[in-house]
């Protein structure tokens, strides 16, 4: 079927983890993305499959209004919403699985919660260099995403009957988004296979396709034309495109969490621009990366701002104002697009 990518002895000792745990916890990033919930709820609907009574997906804060449909949202607790249900969670976990995240900072506020806890750790991830905080790490950063790594662990681990319907919702749900609707890092042929075998569990893939991507606010499709008519500049000579907007045009476009999802790649629909990023004056200013091909935007997301993520999705925080982020930004692009011309 598909080929094998994660180590036999890995499924091993998550297998035995598994088998020994019987209060689970699921935690995975803040500002979830659909390939964070949709690894987190495959993994519930699995285990609850499996047997397992007691399995909680907590999640670091709110999920977009796009991903609210996903199948086991209901059951999720959000920290920044209900601190005191997910503390309690955490405190009777005997297992911790994280998911779609290389290090504990990443789950935000919800990190000093974790602190002292005795419960195992495992962890499932694609990001580049995985923080040692679990004893038990399965990382990929081959691997498009992290639901893809969630289906083969079950499948590795012989326990594809207990994938269901609505855990395979979630894996494609997460396959999807983390490639932006198999448009990049989607060349592997196993993806396919999975895909495949995941229409044979009858997911809806067109369906699933509509409820993410065409699930708009008017505001969000008014502040779309915004960002691509008045604020995105191109830097032609560097096939460069930066977009940024500030916290007052977020404010007057009614912004709600997941409003600039996908905003920044946008500008890479534009034949020549290899290289987009996007900011977002949020407290701090967020930065996004997007680039096509060999070019590593990770690398200037780490060098202009301490940030990292994968060779084509990249992103950062800059804690000042967003001009002067903008300014480094343009400073830096030519140097760093001559040197990859070496
Ligand atoms: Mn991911």
């Amino acid at each position: 079927m598909i080929s094998k990518v994660i180590e036999e002895a890995l499924i091993q000792r998550v297998e035995d983890v598994l088998d020994d745990s019987h209060h689970i916890v699921i935690i995975s990033h803040e500002n979830p993305d659909g390939d964070a919930i949709g690894s987190s709820l495959a993994m519930m609907h699995f285990l609850k499959a499996y047997g397992k009574e007691d399995v909680q997906v907590i999640l670091p804060n709110d999920v977009p209004q796009n991903l609210r449909w996903m199948p086991g949202m209901e059951e999720v607790l959000v920290y920044a919403i209900q601190p005191g249900s997910s503390r309690e969670k955490l405190q009777a976990a005997d297992l911790i699985i994280f998911l779609d995240l290389n290090a504990l900072k990443r789950v935000g506020a919800l990190a000093k919660e974790l602190d002292g806890l005795s419960a195992r750790r495992v962890l499932i991830d694609h990001h580049e260099f995985p923080e040692p905080f679990a004893p038990v790490t399965i990382s990929h950063p081959e691997i498009a995403s992290t639901s893809e790594l969630v289906f083969r662990y079950i499948c590795r681990s012989g326990c594809l009957n207990y994938l269901d319907y609505n855990a395979s919702v979630c894996i494609y749900t997460g396959m999807m988004t983390d490639t932006g609707c198999f448009s990049y890092n989607s060349n592997q042929p196993d993806i396919y296979i999975i895909i495949h075998y995941l229409l044979q569990k009858g997911v809806n893939k067109d369906e699933i396709y509509r409820k993410v991507f065409y699930a708009f606010s008017e505001d969000r499709m008014r502040m779309t034309g915004y960002l691509m008519y008045k604020a995105m500049e191109l830097m032609p000579e560097y096939q460069t495109a930066i977009t940024a907007i500030s916290k007052r045009k977020l404010k007057s476009f009614n912004y709600q969490p997941g409003d600039t999802e996908n905003i920044v790649n946008m500008p890479l629909q534009i034949k020549d621009v290899k290289i987009s990023i996007f900011l977002k004056e949020d407290n701090p200013v967020r930065i996004s990366f997007r680039s096509v091909g060999d070019i590593p935007v990770n690398r200037l997301a780490n060098e202009l701002f301490g940030g990292g993520g994968h060779k084509n999705a990249a992103g950062a925080r800059y804690k000042g104002k967003l001009s002067d982020a903008v300014e480094k930004i343009k400073a830096a692009i030519p140097a760093f697009v001559e040197s990859l011309q070496k």
